[in-house]
């Protein structure tokens, strides 16, 4: 069966699903995107991230191309096209197809928008969080907005393949105070050693992930202690536990940061009891 997208407009097989070499996302990486997690059919927090692109859109000056009522509409048909039930719909919309020129191109210029939705391998991100994933950290070199949801992504690029290179599953970005903002894609977590909760608050220096948000109403309904600080690689190293965040993986457990590993080395009660909680807390649509 070939892989189904929608790009303005129509749903085309993968091979024909082609946008212009004009188009901005391509020129200048000048637009946004949005990843929701597919479970059971069902998009997940899909009114958060929606709510999300509709602010990165904004923060970027590029008007919503279609109804919101018509982007839920081809969320779902480009999942059933391509037969998914548990897995991911990306949503990316750019400022449009314009002559190559860095401002903003003619009034009336239409945004462009892909969406395609693929199957993820639910029982392998299973044995995957049993085992946890190593993490190295590497210098922030990002913009200073990654609060918008840019699909230009370079740095993070390179630093998932720093990560990549040393054997690891994710990098963490840390700031010049030695202080961790995020992962490549995924937002970072410690559990202290007297219990603490940690993550860094979401200001413009991250991605405020929806896994993030909503996972927090559920260590809050878990009255467990949380604190939204930025903590340190020192701190990290030293932590009980550790983990990430993110649509496509819910909460992954860390049991190494620069080949040290953290606590005993496997996977923490506190990151397992959270991801088992995540999706009696989510919304489904
Ligand atoms: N931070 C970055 C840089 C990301 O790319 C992502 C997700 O792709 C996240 C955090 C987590 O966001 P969410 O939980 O909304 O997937």
């Amino acid at each position: 069966m070939p892989r189904i997208a929608y790009v303005n407009g129509r749903y085309l097989p993968a091979p024909d699903a082609l946008v212009s070499i004009e188009d901005r996302g391509y020129q200048f990486a000048d637009g946004v995107y949005e990843v929701c997690e597919v479970r059971g059919g069902a998009i997940i927090d899909e009114r958060r991230h929606i709510e999300r692109l509709r602010r990165s859109l904004d923060e970027l000056r590029i008007p919503l191309p279609v109804a919101q009522a018509a982007l839920a509409v081809i969320m779902r048909e480009t999942i059933r096209r391509n037969r998914v039930r548990n897995g991911i719909v990306y949503v990316q919309m750019t400022r449009g197809v314009a002559r190559r020129d860095f401002a903003f191109p003619p009034p009336g210029t239409l945004p462009s928008i892909v969406v395609t939705a693929r199957s993820l391998d639910l029982s392998g991100s299973e044995k995957k969080a049993r085992h946890g994933i190593a993490v190295v950290t590497v210098p922030e070199s990002r913009w200073a907005r990654p609060d918008i949801k840019s699909i230009s992504l370079l740095p993070n690029v390179l630093a998932k393949q720093a990560a990549r290179d040393r054997g690891a599953g994710e990098a963490w970005f840390v700031d010049r105070e030695g202080r961790v903002t995020e992962g490549a894609s995924s937002n970072a977590w410690i559990v202290t050693r007297d219990g603490r909760v940690v993550t860094r608050p979401a200001d413009n220096g991250i991605l405020r992930g929806i896994t993030r948000t909503v996972l927090i109403g559920v260590i809050k309904a878990q009255n467990l202690l949380f604190e939204e600080r930025p903590f340190t690689v020192e701190e990290a190293y030293s932590a009980r536990e550790a983990f990430v965040t993110a649509a496509s993986q819910i909460v992954m457990p860390v049991v190494r940061i620069d080949d040290r590993p953290i606590g005993d080395g496997l996977p923490g009660p506190v990151a397992k009891a959270l991801r088992e909680s995540f999706h009696g807390h989510a919304e489904w649509s």
